[in-house]
């Protein structure tokens, strides 16, 4: 199997169907990559200390997907072992009357993590050029608009300390369906279905169109977008935990010099 990138190059138009969504790369089954997640688990631990500790920089993920793509399981993966403390899970749902009365980016701004913490976005403000776009929510002047606005905010962010990670989890259609029948079948996953799923899902091929555009249009130096081949849970997971750590790593980050003389206190009795 050639290797296949996992940031489009930037300025082309990324066409989906280049991009294997069965792709593990050099691994052949889950047991060869124990490890190497298992590693990454640690080292983001100690990284997401620093970055606390610190108090320099933040951490943005982006999760964006079809139905059923792994977004809830990878931010169960991403979670397992970070401190609570310092990370916050924002789900975007369809906007209130509250957020629709303000620009689209209004709701999404306030929910971008602060110095020392790691913020993840299940789903995010690329829904504005996504199911909008696909259902005819907004007239298409403005949905296309949107691009330059969102290039434009994700700069600002990068620029105020906030790296931006964004993933999209690239499922095939049949791995869509084999994943809903599951939800039919497994009682504990009942809940996960629901009929309107089958309505986005009957519009695959202009979802694939309109994230082919965001993909493609937001595709920046200063906070690209990595394609993750997402139909084996375990290659997802463990290209998701190599992004991060290694992004974490680049920032060079250094734990805060103790206080002047802090080797003369003595702790009273
Ligand atoms: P999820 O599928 O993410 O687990 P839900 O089943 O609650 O969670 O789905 C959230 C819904 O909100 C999705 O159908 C999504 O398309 C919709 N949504 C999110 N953001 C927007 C938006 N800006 N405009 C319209 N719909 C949105």
């Amino acid at each position: 199997m050639s290797k296949q990138a996992l940031i489009p190059p930037p300025g082309q138009q990324v066409r989906l169907a280049d991009y294997d969504p069965s792709y593990t790369g050099e691994y052949a089954s889950k047991k060869d990559v124990r490890k190497l997640i298992k590693r990454n688990r640690r080292r983001l631990r100690e990284l997401q200390e620093v970055l606390y500790a610190e108090h320099k920089h933040a951490l943005l993920i982006v999760l964006q997907a079809m139905d059923a793509g792994g977004k809830d399981g990878s931010i169960r993966h991403v979670m397992r072992g970070v401190n609570p403390q310092g990370v916050q899970v924002t789900s975007f749902k369809v906007p209130t009357p509250e957020e629709l009365a303000h620009d689209f980016l209004w709701r999404v701004h306030r929910r971008v993590p602060g110095r020392g913490s790691i913020g993840i976005f299940n789903r995010s403000h690329y829904e504005d050029v996504l199911v909008v776009r696909v259902e005819n929510l907004v007239p298409p002047e403005m949905w296309q608009r949107r691009y330059e606005h969102i290039n434009a905010f994700e700069r600002l962010l990068t620029e105020s300390g906030v790296t931006v990670l964004k993933f999209y989890l690239h499922i095939s259609k049949d791995e869509q369906k084999r994943r809903f029948e599951e939800r039919l079948t497994k009682p504990e996953k009942f809940w996960k279905f629901s009929r309107g799923d089958l309505a986005v899902r009957a519009k695959w091929d202009e979802y694939m169109a309109a994230y082919e555009d965001a993909l493609t249009r937001c595709n920046t130096d200063y906070a690209p977008w990595h394609i993750v081949p997402a139909n084996h849970k375990w290659y997802r997971n463990l290209v998701l935990s190599n992004t991060i750590v290694a992004a974490l790593e680049r920032l060079d980050m250094r734990y805060p010099p103790p206080e002047p003389g802090i080797e003369q206190i003595t702790i009273p009795d």
